[in-house]
């Protein structure tokens, strides 16, 4: 049957499916080792799994409140507090949905317009275009530099963000730090200067802060909001999935000032009424973590990452070694004339291991062309595997 333009809206045909999640279906066609999507094989802390099955024994089985179950709210904040020395009111400043995922699409729905332009590091995480597109607005994009370390020129950023003038002016930027899929971890100084842009040209800034404790040597990870005269106009996103390696709850929460909570409180509500309640009973386990866990998470990756590192240097590739989050780009270049795509392509039916192609993190793909992306959320022994597979490059 041909296709009959108008049986999708028009927003859908401006973006193309997940290439991430393509990557993984393709990875199990071909029984290759996915390194594509970042989620790991390793088990969840089990005192946490534990905290979930007794909640669903104890018949926490129907909705909790559309915004999220108060002791986990209370949780989430009671660790704020500890952590980042920042007081959070859960009963006002906190929403729980499903996954950081669901936390970004409610809070640029919730305070962008049809019409307004938003501001998007590039190389991005691919689900922050079409979010965009979905609120209707425009991205701008800011591009990280792969060949200065991912640094990003200011002159041009504020050059942006006036010729956006014209059109109404920028409303929000989305940053994300530790970045996907760089590994970059924004410096205090990179803070320091968006939070002066921010309140000098009136945007929000909304954060995606899901590899918060996944960070490197002698980097650290620091929340924009906290920054002097952020934590009106910013919007911090995180959640479970990365820290306790549950991707498949869906667990992810929004601090935000009380005006803008409720906005998002809404569009929440009737986008998916609310995350399971269950986990979010073992959420308050997780957020109740202190002591050497989070080090030890970071340290257990750093192994991977400079395992993963190594492997990829010596078969020629040329990597960024990631300052954070848990994913190498490389470039393929020094290896192959293919681009991104027939690279990957053939990385999975001939070798073996799925990456993403760099082009997916890109608004036009040929800036992405000679780039790819490795997850190393995965056990030693997965990963050495994808290392012999991959040796075969050099043959
Ligand atoms: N954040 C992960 C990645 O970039 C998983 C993405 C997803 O499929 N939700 O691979």
């Amino acid at each position: 049957m041909p296709t009959v333009p108008n049986r999708i809206s028009q927003k859908v045909t401006h973006f193309t499916e997940s290439v991430i999640r393509e990557m993984t279906r393709l990875a199990f066609q071909h029984e290759a080792i996915n390194l594509a999507q970042g989620f790991p094989n390793f088990p969840a802390p089990e005192e946490i799994k534990k905290a979930a099955c007794q909640a669903i024994q104890d018949d926490i089985n129907q909705y909790a409140i559309t915004w999220g179950a108060p002791g986990f709210r209370r949780a989430i904040s009671d660790k704020y507090r500890e952590m980042y020395d920042w007081e959070i009111d859960p009963e006002r400043e906190l929403t729980v949905a499903c996954g950081s995922t669901e936390c970004m699409i409610s809070s640029i729905l919730a305070l962008v317009n049809p019409g307004d332009q938003v501001l998007v590091f590039e190389p991005f995480y691919e689900n922050y275009g079409p979010d965009a597109i979905i609120a209707g607005a425009s991205p701008v994009y800011i591009s990280l530099d792969a060949n200065r370390d991912w640094t990003f020129d200011f002159q041009e950023l504020e050059q942006k963000i006036q010729d956006a003038q014209s059109g109404g002016g920028i409303r929000a930027l989305i940053l994300n730090t530790p970045n996907n899929p760089t590994g970059k971890v924004f410096s205090l100084e990179e803070l320091g200067k968006l939070s002066e842009l921010a309140q000098a040209y009136d945007f929000y800034v909304i954060t995606d802060e899901i590899y918060e404790h996944i960070v490197y040597d002698d980097h650290k990870h620091y929340p924009i909001a906290l920054f002097p005269g952020m934590k009106d106009r910013t919007i911090t996103i995180s959640g479970l999935s990365k820290t306790f390696s549950v991707t498949g709850w869906r667990i992810g929460y929004i601090i935000a000032p009380e005006d803008l909570t409720d906005g998002i409180r809404k569009i929440h509500d009737f986008l998916t009424v609310g995350a399971a309640a269950p986990l979010q009973e073992a959420g308050v386990k997780a957020m109740q973590t202190r002591g050497q866990y989070y080090e030890k998470l970071a340290s257990e990756y750093r192994q991977r990452r400079d395992y993963l590192v190594d492997v990829l240097q010596d078969i020629g590739f040329k990597v960024w070694i990631p300052a954070g989050a848990y994913y190498i780009m490389v470039e393929i270049s020094p290896l192959t004339d293919l681009d991104d795509v027939q690279f990957v392509d053939q990385l999975i039916k001939n070798y073996g291991v799925a990456a993403v192609p760099g082009s997916s993190f890109y608004h036009r793909p040929e800036l992405g062309r000679r780039f790819i992306r490795f997850a190393f959320c995965k056990t030693q022994e997965v990963l050495r595997e994808a290392a012999e597979r991959l040796q075969r490059l050099r043959d």
